[in-house]
């Protein structure tokens, strides 16, 4: 059995974004030489997330306005967490409602995605580098 690992890193600028990472996942896929297995893709962080939806920007503009309605960024002072002082207790939920990680079939050398399925990486606290795993295993 083969075994992968590589990390992939991000830097948004803004606190909140979406990057379709599935070309960056694919070509780890390629550089491992697994041909039929299985692909694990997570974030190292509590404040970030990776999950597979539709690349349409409309439905990135509704998640983002849906997060800020379930977990409004401001006012910071209204989340325990940030009496810490911290600000990003709103991440933090963010994170857990869009997931840590996404585990693909690998077939023929290929991600096994549905038609619209894609992987992206979700930043809720931007602003500084931050980091995803993505592990590979099979033959
Ligand atoms: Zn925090």
């Amino acid at each position: 059995m083969k075994s992968y690992r590589k990390e992939l890193f991000f830097h948004l600028e803004r606190r909140r974004g979406f990057v379709n990472i599935t070309p960056d996942v694919q070509a780890c896929v390629d550089e491992s030489g697994v041909r039929e297995g299985l692909a694990l893709v997570n974030s190292m962080h509590i404040t970030s997330s990776v999950f597979i939806n539709d690349d349409e920007s409309g439905l990135h503009h509704d998640f983002d306005s849906w997060l800020e309605k379930l977990a409004p960024h401001e006012p910071v002072s209204s989340y325990r967490h940030n009496d810490t002082g911290e600000d990003n207790a709103d991440a933090h939920l963010k994170r857990q409602i869009m997931g840590r990680e996404v585990v693909v079939a690998i077939t023929k050398g290929r991600l096994d995605l549905g038609t619209w399925e894609r992987i992206f990486y979700g930043e809720f606290d931007g602003g500084r580098r931050k980091r995803a795993l993505v592990k590979i295993i099979g033959e």
